[in-house]
C-alpha cells in the first residue's frame, strides 16, 4: 500500500502521517507514504520525522501537473489535505485560496485520472454549509459558504464530486468541524491565545465572543479520515463531528485557567467580516456506516494541548514570524 498525502507538513496532515508511520491505523502498518507539500508559511518540514524508512518527502505544489504526473504512478490512494486554511487570510486576500483549494484539487484529480490512481479522500470542512442557528447539518444540506475560504473549499468539494460522477474515480469527501491539538500554526484561535497567554500577552476576542464552534481533537479527525479511506463509499460525503460545542468566550475562559493567566489580558476586537455564528454537524452517517466515535474528551484534550505548547516553545516561536493579517482565528 502506497499513499500520497498532500499537505502532510501542515497541522492535520502531519498528525495523520505521524500516526500512520507509528502504526496507529490497523491494516496500514506497512503503508509507504509520500508527502507532497509546498511548505507555505503553514507547512513545516519538522512536523514530520526527519527520516523514516516508509516516508518520502517531496517539496512541491499541487498545481504543478508535470510534477504530479511524475509522482503519482505506483500510488494506491491520495489523501488530500493541502489547502490554504485560514479564514482571516482569505478575507484579506482570496486569490491563493482559489488557486490552491480549487485549481489545486482539480489539477490533482486530473493527474489521478491520467495515472489511474483511483482512490481519493478529499478532506473538507463544515464551513462549506455556512452558519446554522439551531440543529445540525446532515450531508444533504445545501452548500452556503460565507467566507472566501469556505467558498473555495465548497468549490473543491464540487470538483471532487464531479470527478467521481463524470470519470468514476473512487472519491470520498470528509467535512470536519474545528480541530485543535499539537502542531497547529499559532495563527489559529487556540494556539494563538495559548501562546500569548503563556507569555502574559493580550488576546484579541472577536465581537461579543458568542460565536459557537464544535471542537474536535485532531487525532479523532485523522482516525475518521482513515476510516473513510479504508471503508468510505465512492461519491459519498461524511461529516466528522461529535466534538464539543463551545462559544469563543468559553474557550477563552478555559485557556485563561489552563495558562494561569489574568482575565484582563482579554481585549475585545472588531468582529470578523461575515463571521458565522454557529457550526454544528450531524455525524450519524459516519458513526453508523464506519463505526466512528471520537475518543478524546475536550477537557482532557485541551489541557494536553496547552501543555504541549508550554513544552514546545521553540516550535511555535518559529511559526509566529508569519502571523495572520488579523492575528486571530476560529
Ligand atoms: P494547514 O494550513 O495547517 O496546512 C496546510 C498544508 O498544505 C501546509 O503544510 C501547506 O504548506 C500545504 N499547502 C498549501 N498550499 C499548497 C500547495 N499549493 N501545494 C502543496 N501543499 C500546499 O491546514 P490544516 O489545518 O492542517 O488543514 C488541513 C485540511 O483540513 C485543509 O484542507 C482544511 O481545509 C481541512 N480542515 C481543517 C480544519 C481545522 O480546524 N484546521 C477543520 C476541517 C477541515
Amino acid at each position: 500500500m502506497r499513499i500520497l498525502v498532500t499537505g502532510g507538513a501542515g497541522f492535520i496532515g502531519s498528525h495523520y502521517v505521524r500516526t500512520l508511520l507509528e502504526g496507529g491505523y490497523p491494516g496500514y502498518e506497512f503503508a509507504r507514504v509520500t508527502v507532497l507539500d509546498a511548505l507555505t508559511y503553514a507547512g513545516n518540514r519538522s512536523n514530520l520525522p526527519a527520516s523514516h524508512p516508509r516516508l518520502e518527502f517531496v517539496h512541491g505544489d499541487i498545481c504543478d501537473l508535470p510534477l504530479l504526473l511524475d509522482l503519482l504512478p505506483g500510488h494506491d490512494a491520495v489523501v488530500h489535505f493541502a489547502a490554504e486554511s485560514h479564514v482571516d487570510r482569505s478575507v484579506a486576500s482570496s486569490a491563493p485560496f482559489f488557486r490552491t483549494n480549487v485549481v489545486g484539487t482539480q489539477t490533482l484529480l486530473d493527474a489521478c485520472l491520467a495515472t489511474d490512481v483511483q482512490r481519493f479522500v478529499h478532506v473538507s470542512t463544515d464551513e462549506v454549509y455556512g452558519s446554522i442557528e439551531q440543529g445540525s447539518w446532515t450531508e444533504e444540506w445545501p452548500l452556503l459558504p460565507n467566507s472566501p475560504y469556505a467558498a473555495s473549499k465548497a468549490g473543491s468539494d464540487l470538483v471532487a464530486r464531479s470527478y467521481w460522477r463524470t470519470h468514476g474515480l473512487d472519491i470520498s469527501i470528509t467535512r470536519c468541524s474545528n480541530n485543535y491539538g499539537p502542531y497547529q500554526h499559532p495563527e489559529k484561535l487556540i494556539p494563538l491565545f495559548t501562546t500569548n497567554l503563556l507569555r502574559g500577552l493580550p488576546v484579541p476576542l472577536y465581537g461579543d465572543g458568542r460565536n459557537i464552534r464544535e471542537w474536535l481533537h485532531v487525532d479523532d479527525h485523522c482516525r475518521a479520515i482513515q476510516l473513510v479511506l479504508a471503508g468510505g463509499r465512492a461519491g459519498e460525503v461524511y461529516n466528522v463531528g461529535g466534538g464539543n460545542e463551545q462559544t469563543n468566550v468559553d474557550i477563552t475562559q478555559r485557556l485563561l485557567r489552563l495558562c494561569g493567566a489574568d482575565p484582563s489580558l482579554v481585549r475585545r476586537a472588531a468582529d470578523r467580516k461575515g463571521h458565522d455564528l454557529r457550526y454544528s454537524l450531524d455525524e450519524s452517517k459516519i458513526r453508523d456506516e464506519l463505526g466512528y466515535a471520537p475518543r478524546i474528551g475536550f477537557e482532557e484534550g485541551l489541557a494536553a494541548t496547552v501543555a504541549w505548547y508550554r513544552d514546545n516553545g521553540t516550535w511555535w516561536q518559529a511559526g509566529r514570524t508569519a502571523e495572520s493579517p488579523a492575528g486571530r482565528a476560529a
